[in-house]
């Protein structure tokens, strides 16, 4: 079971639910246990220590074995708490279900209810009831379970307002099903891990309230011991015999703090995010754990140069081997297109220019970035943090995702601006709107009001180009940022970046699966596979003469317009786990032409001039590709 393994990874929750579990056994087999008489009194044999005649823990103001007393004591209370949280959320949830599930006027008459008992101090609403209905432990424990409902009612009903729009609802409804039954089968499955996480966080509150009420003498009445009503009873003794007091305190403390450690490490092994290590915050850039650097050769006027680059994801004793040994470069006002099947790498290789990749699990584990003749693998936070979106930006695959869903778009673009530059608002929005106009987006002027959801997708995309834009930066990374959009404006955004290169001198990096879109915008293509580069030239060349088998494959893959009918052949198997690399080509297990010396050692990635492919038996002669 994962979540027993995970709980028990977290070292206190694990300590807390021994504990408790040591504590739960004693309260139950304490009606067998060999010890005196909890009730009967001695006045003879007041406030012995611990360990006189034969009482362990000694006696209380009236002579009773205090460890008698603290064993049935914590029975009562657990059952009491454990209860009392039972109702709490079995009456809670229900209440919060029906006003989350029916909305509207139910909701609203639910929820005001609810919110006026809020209203009142915990303690005093407790002490209300318990007044009302006369002192005793049952009451007590209506009254803790009734100040806590409120608790999960709220809880609960923001849950099941977020699930009853959910389309499994809608089907389910149109299927035919009863709200009895909806509430039954579709929602309440999807609440019980929020229940029981609020009641693990709840249940030592509640022990503790019960206790308190007891300690009043509004909850157990004598001479029937809870560990409430024994701190109570030690209270006049607290100076002369403090172990009286200090018996029922320590025991409340364990199972308290127990119950909370538990409780904390369910919650932490039951929340999907948190399980996949969410908890543990990235660094501000990627780790760097590399020997040795490789020197900029061949640098031939690029901006930003890509030496040898090598990042991995280390995820508990498995390494992700995502980008293994990549070396790209562009000039200024060129475009490159990086090219390969989902998985290949592609985006690990665009984030780990910047130090973007999240680590852990991320870690570059060798080669260089040179951008501008520097390199920037390992170089300090505060220097990368100067260069993202300014000198180097990118343009991210979901617009939704990248943009605050919270701030107007304009807003958005004023702060990527100001973070660089230090002018004034006004001019930062002058040239905001100058940015929505050179991206081509209508009413510039109204346009930067708008929240991002009010605009279509493709002219958020427009919003993050121009954000991408702001600073003049040197180079544009865009991660397939056409591949949500549909053709029509994917082709006026790929015109927009064509115009925006020419002009500005911009260099982009324009990663993508689609050789159409190669096709159109860039001078020169690197395919990628299995996080490394199989063949590199310019993009015409590639077209004409494809040398890599994977590269003439992915060719073949593009349909054409007018180009009649003809087969289109899909690559047939799967690209391989980058955790269990073989040696040799990666690609060898799906390519018709390998051979055993495929399967053997390093291939090197070699050609003539800008053309050069990483294969044994290449499909076409390389001929020196002019761009
Ligand atoms: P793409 O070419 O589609 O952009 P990516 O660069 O996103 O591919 O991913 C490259 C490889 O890295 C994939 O095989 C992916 O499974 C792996 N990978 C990405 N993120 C992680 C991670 N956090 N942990 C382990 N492996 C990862
Ligand atoms: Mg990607």
């Amino acid at each position: 079971m994962q979540f027993l393994s995970l709980l028990l990874r977290n070292r206190l929750a694990a300590a807390g639910g021994v504990v408790l579990s040591l504590v739960l056994l004693l309260a139950l087999v304490t009606p067998l246990l060999p010890l005196a008489n909890p009730d009967v009194t001695d006045t003879a044999n007041r406030f012995l220590m611990p360990g006189e005649q034969g009482h362990w823990l000694g006696t209380d103001h009236l002579g009773r074995d205090l460890l008698a007393r603290l064993l049935h004591g914590t029975r009562l209370s657990l059952a009491v708490g454990f209860a009392a949280a039972f109702f709490a959320a079995f009456f809670g949830a229900a209440i919060g279900i029906i006003a989350g599930y029916f909305g509207g006027r139910t909701d609203n008459l639910i929820m005001r209810g609810v919110d006026m008992l809020m209203a009142f101090p915990y303690i005093l609403l407790a002490l209300a009831i318990v007044a009302a209905l006369g002192p005793g432990l049952t009451n007590a424990l209506i009254a803790v379970a009734a100040v806590n409902v409120p608790f999960f009612a709220r809880n609960i009903r923001g849950v099941t307002v977020g699930l009853a729009h959910k389309e499994f609802v809608d089907a389910a409804r149109l299927a035919g099903l009863g709200h009895t039954r909806i509430i039954l089968t579709e929602i309440l499955p999807n609440v019980i891990p929020v229940i029981v996480i609020a009641m693990s966080t709840t249940i030592g509150w509640m022990i503790l309230e019960t206790a308190g009420l007891s300690f009043l003498g509004l909850g157990s009445q004598p001479p029937q011991a809870d560990l409430g009503s024994m701190l109570g009873e030690a209270r006049g003794a607290l100076i002369t015999n403090p172990h009286t007091s200090v018996v029922p305190g320590a025991m409340i403390l364990v199972i308290v703090m127990s119950i909370n450690l538990l409780g904390d490490g369910v919650r932490d092994a039951l929340d999907p995010r948190l399980r996949s290590g969410a908890l543990t915050r990235p660094m501000p850039a990627t780790r760097v754990e590399r020997k040795g650097t490789i020197p900029a050769e061949g640098e031939g006027g690029a901006v930003l140069n890509l030496r040898q680059l090598q990042t991995q994801f280390h995820v508990k004793n498995r390494i992700y081997k995502a980008v293994g040994g990549v070396d790209l470069k562009v000039a200024p006002g060129e475009c490159l297109g990086v090219i390969g099947e989902s998985g290949s790498g592609k985006s690990v290789t665009a984030l780990s220019v910047m130090g973007l990749v999240a680590s852990p699990p991320g870690v570059i584990t060798g080669g260089a970035v040179y951008f501008q003749g520097q390199d920037l693998v390992g170089a300090p936070y505060e220097r990368l943090r100067a260069l993202r979106g300014d000198k180097v930006a990118y343009i991210f695959q979901d617009p939704l995702a990248t943009l605050h869903p919270l701030y107007k778009v304009g807003d958005q673009l004023v702060e990527a601006i100001r973070v660089h530059h230090p002018v004034s608002r006004s001019e930062a929005r002058a040239r905001a709107v100058a940015l929505l106009k050179q991206v081509r987006i209508p009413n510039a002027e109204s346009r930067i009001d708008s929240y991002p959801h009010e605009m279509s997708g493709g002219m958020r995309q427009r919003v993050g180009i121009a954000m991408a834009l702001a600073n003049d930066p040197e180079v544009i990374i865009a991660d397939e940022p056409t591949t949500a959009l549909d053709v029509t404006v994917q082709a006026q955004i790929l015109s927009l970046l064509d115009d925006l290169r020419r002009e500005r001198g911009l260099a982009i990096i324009f990663i993508t699966h689609d050789f159409g879109v190669v096709a159109q915008l860039c001078d020169r293509v690197a395919v990628m596979y299995a996080g490394r580069i199989v063949e590199t030239g310019p993009t015409a060349a590639v077209l004409r003469a494809p040398a890599h088998p994977y590269t003439s494959r992915l060719i073949a893959c593009v349909p054409e317009l007018g180009g009649g009918r003809r087969r289109l052949e899909a690559i047939p198997g799967l690209p391989p786990a980058v955790d269990r690399l073989e040696p040799g080509c990666a690609f060898a297990p799906r390519c018709l032409k390998a051979s055993a010396a495929c399967r053997e050692g390093d291939i090197a990635l070699e050609g003539p001039g800008a053309r050069a492919v990483r294969c044994i038996h290449p499909e076409a002669e390389l001929e020196e590709g002019v761009a």
